[in-house]
C-alpha cells in the first residue's frame, strides 16, 4: 500500500473549523465529534489519495497482553454462568460498573446489548486489564487490554 503523498488530512488537521486533529504523541490522525470532541474515530488511510497514513505509536504506551495467562484466563472463564461465579474464579473485582449508560442509537446501530454490570480487573496480571460484562439479558462477554505503560 502506497503511503500517502497528498497532505490532504495533514491540511486539514491544521485547520481550526474542521475536527480532524493529529495527536504527536501518538502519531494519529482522528475526526473528533460529541462532547469535548471526546469521541474520536482513527484514520489509517487518507481519504482522498488512499495511501497509507503515518503508524501510530499508541501500541509504545500499552503492555502486551500475556498469551499464555490471556488463555488461561480464558478456560477458567469459559463456562460461567453468573456474576458469582465469576467473582468466586477472579475474586473481588478492582472497579466494579452498575447499570453503564448506553444511548438508544448505540443499541439501534451497532447492536451494543444493555449491561447490567461491568467488572473490571487490574490486579490479575501486570500485562492486561480483564474487563467482563454481564448483560441483562443473563449473558456474559470479556475482553483482556493492555494496560497503561504511565
Ligand atoms: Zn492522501
Amino acid at each position: 500500500m502506497n503511503i500517502c503523498e497528498c497532505k490532504s488530512i495533514e491540511q486539514y488537521s491544521k485547520d481550526p473549523d474542521i475536527p480532524i486533529n493529529y495527536d504527536s504523541k501518538f502519531n494519529e490522525y482522528s475526526l473528533e465529534f460529541g462532547p469535548d470532541n471526546g469521541c474520536k474515530v482513527f484514520f489509517e488511510y487518507c481519504f482522498s489519495c488512499g495511501g497509507r497514513l503515518p503508524t501510530s505509536k499508541r501500541g509504545d504506551f500499552f503492555t502486551t497482553p500475556d498469551n499464555d495467562l490471556v488463555n488461561q484466563y480464558k478456560e477458567m472463564l469459559r463456562s460461567v454462568n453468573s456474576a458469582e461465579e465469576i467473582i468466586r474464579i477472579l475474586g473481588t473485582p478492582d472497579f466494579q460498573y452498575n447499570n453503564p449508560t448506553i444511548r438508544e442509537i448505540d443499541k439501534d446501530l451497532y447492536g451494543i446489548k444493555e449491561q447490567k454490570r461491568q467488572f473490571d480487573y487490574k490486579q490479575l496480571s501486570e500485562t492486561f486489564i480483564l474487563s467482563v460484562s454481564e448483560y441483562v439479558d443473563g449473558t456474559f462477554d470479556y475482553c483482556f487490554f493492555g494496560n497503561s505503560k504511565e
